[in-house]
């Protein structure tokens, strides 16, 4: 059964969830990616905080910055996240 909750509701379950986001699992992280993509919530900086590849959140990652991209390596997958500095 699905629960039907606000969109307001919905974002403070987001903000919650990354708050803690070191104690959180991949499956965790697949269940509020749904609930943002459902509410049409954008996750803007967070998505930085776990991996796209794997969805394992970033514990110790090893951040390098190059020409003026920050790449991420995560240390479950070996997967590089590259962002832009805005
Ligand atoms: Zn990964």
């Amino acid at each position: 059964m699905k629960k039907v909750i606000s969109k307001k509701e919905a974002k403070e379950q987001i903000k919650k969830f990354f708050e803690d986001l070191k104690n959180k699992s991949p499956k965790d992280i697949k269940k509020i990616k749904k609930l943002a993509m459902s509410y049409k919530i954008p996750l803007k900086e967070n998505r930085k905080l776990f991996c796209k590849c794997c969805l394992n959140p970033h514990k110790d990652p090893s951040i390098r910055v190059k020409k003026g991209l920050i790449k991420i390596n995560c240390g479950e997958c070996d997967y590089t996240s590259r962002w832009k500095i805005k």
